[in-house]
């Protein structure tokens, strides 16, 4: 009943990636899935394209 809990209350979401990382990812501690932050600032799930995509950006960053 863990995901009815999500959809009833929302997500409990806490911060995975480093405090000043410039890629944010966050997962709920309730269901376990995992969501980042688009370039708006929205919250969206952290499917594989994002995934794909966040790697890029940290790879983007580590070489200034
Ligand atoms: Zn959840």
């Amino acid at each position: 009943m863990k995901e009815l809990n999500c959809k009833i209350f929302g997500h409990s979401m806490t911060k995975t990636s480093a405090p000043f990382a410039q890629v944010k990812e966050y997962k709920c501690t309730c269901c376990s899935k995992e969501f980042t932050k688009d370039g708006y600032g929205e919250i969206v799930v952290l499917d594989s394209y994002w995934k794909h995509n966040n790697e890029n950006l940290r790879a983007s960053f580590a070489l200034k």
